[in-house]
């Protein structure tokens, strides 16, 4: 009999997980697996915003793919997603068409602009190693020039992030760090300098406990962020951004800098497969398969599960991507012997949000914590991700070790 192909999508957390795993637990004789990325890199996303901020360097987010998987057993292409036809069951890539038994779609996350007009055009987004290396070249940019003008514009040294959620509150605490650095570096008085935070909704991190979002508030206050809360922002324009403080109320922001942290959807080419989605994301079955199609699975930011607890989807997270690649891989093993899949329970161990490299707020094994207890948690969760689809080896090499 012909051995099935396993087409996975993306190496993300999601897609490397599911190919770390299969590679494990599935022989050459059983099926091909074939591994389709746009780059011939994997990036840690949950460390973009040290790259962006550039308080880490944009080669530290990411290694060599080709490190992490059994070159016999795993085929890798380089190659750009450009359409998936889940009815003919093949994809289309920039290089060539790949047919498929089995498909796993791990494509990640896009930012989300809500149709707020100049969005897309004017405002940087902390969405993959390059948009993250532009980020931090534009601002050390902004800063150069500064100094270098005559009649000096002010508003080159505004940074503007829109979005107080979890990318956003850890951009401002790397660049909390960063910008005593720029201004030592290109000599910019410090006061010169603005970073503003502006957030549509009334909250700062919502799902956060409150005492811990009180804490990241006050942390950063004192490093000279400030904070525009229940402002949303209505238009950017290559000058800055207009933002709504009341009912017929605006103001403008001029600023040399706006990056756009507030919010997340699922891969566009979702929305063109035919599957039902909600903003590219598709509620999947229990067992991770896209309704209606038993030979589809969908991990990572591209899936949607609800908590039934709270009747409310689970928030998009690395921790969840790898967990679903695990058990991705464990489902498409069971279908190849032709056992029963398996349902997906999300293990949630906390979640930790950093304030830059030495502070952080959070909650991890039921414990609430902060400052350099609540950072050394963190940095311990970093290495973990590596250490498990890596090993000893990616996590001694691409590991933060820097614990106190
Ligand atoms: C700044 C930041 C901080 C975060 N912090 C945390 C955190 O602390 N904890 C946490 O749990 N989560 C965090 N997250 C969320 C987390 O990063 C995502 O939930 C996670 O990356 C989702 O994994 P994924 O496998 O679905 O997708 P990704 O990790 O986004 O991987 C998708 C992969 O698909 C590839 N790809 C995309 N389109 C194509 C295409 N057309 N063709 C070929 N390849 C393609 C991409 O290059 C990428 O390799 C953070 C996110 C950001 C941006």
């Amino acid at each position: 009999m012909k051995r099935p192909t396993i087409l996975v999508l993306g190496a993300g957390y999601g897609g490397l997980a599911t190919v770390v795993n299969l590679q494990k637990s599935i022989g050459t004789d059983e099926a091909d697996i074939v591994l389709i990325n746009k780059n011939d890199y994997h990036y840690e996303s949950t460390w973009l915003h040290e790259a962006a901020a550039g308080t880490l360097s944009p080669e530290q987010v990411r290694y060599d793919i080709k490190h992490v998987i059994s070159q016999d057993k795993v085929k890798f292409v380089k190659a750009e997603v450009q359409a998936i036809d889940v009815k003919g069951k093949v994809v289309t890539t920039d290089v060539g068409t790949h047919a498929y038994d089995y498909l796993v779609i791990a494509l990640g996350f896009e930012g989300e602009t809500f149709g707020i007009t100049g969005l897309d055009k004017y405002a940087l987004s902390i969405a993959n190693v390059k948009a993250a290396r532009q980020i931090r070249e534009h601002i050390e940019y902004q800063f150069a020039t500064w100094s270098l003008e005559d009649e000096k514009d002010d508003s080159r040294l505004t940074i503007v992030v829109g979005g107080a959620g979890f990318t956003g509150i850890e951009f401002l605490g790397e660049l909390a760090n960063r910008v005593p650095e720029l201004c030592k570096e290109f000599d910019v008085p410090r006061e010169k300098v603005r970073v503003i935070c502006v957030e549509a909704a009334p909250m700062v991190l919502p799902g956060f406990d409150p005492e811990l979002v009180d804490y990241a508030v006050r942390q950063l206050k004192s490093k000279g962020i400030e904070f525009s809360i229940g402002t949303p922002v209505v238009e950017a324009t290559p000058e800055g951004v207009k933002i709504k403080k009341g009912e017929e109320e605006f103001e403008f922001i001029k600023a040399g800098t706006v990056v756009w942290a507030a919010g997340v959807r699922g891969n566009r080419l979702i929305e063109e497969t035919g599957i039902e989605n909600m903003r590219a994301r598709v509620k999947v079955e229990k067992d991770l398969r896209a309704p209606g199609f038993d030979d589809v699975f969908i991990v990572g930011d591209c899936a949607l599960m609800i908590n039934e607890e709270t009747n409310r989807p689970y928030p998009p997270t690395a921790q969840i991507a790898m967990q679903q690649g695990d058990m991705c891989a464990n489902n498409l093993v069971a279908l190849i012997k032709g056992q029963s899949t398996s349902e997906f329970v999300p293990d949630l161990k906390g979640s930790i949000a950093s304030l830059g490299d030495d502070d952080a707020i959070g909650v991890a094994f039921g414990k609430k914590m902060t400052g350099k207890k609540a950072s050394f948690m963190k940095k311990m969760v970093d290495n973990r991700a590596l250490f498990l689809i890596g090993g000893l080896g990616l996590t001694l090499k691409k590991g933060k070790f820097n614990l106190l």
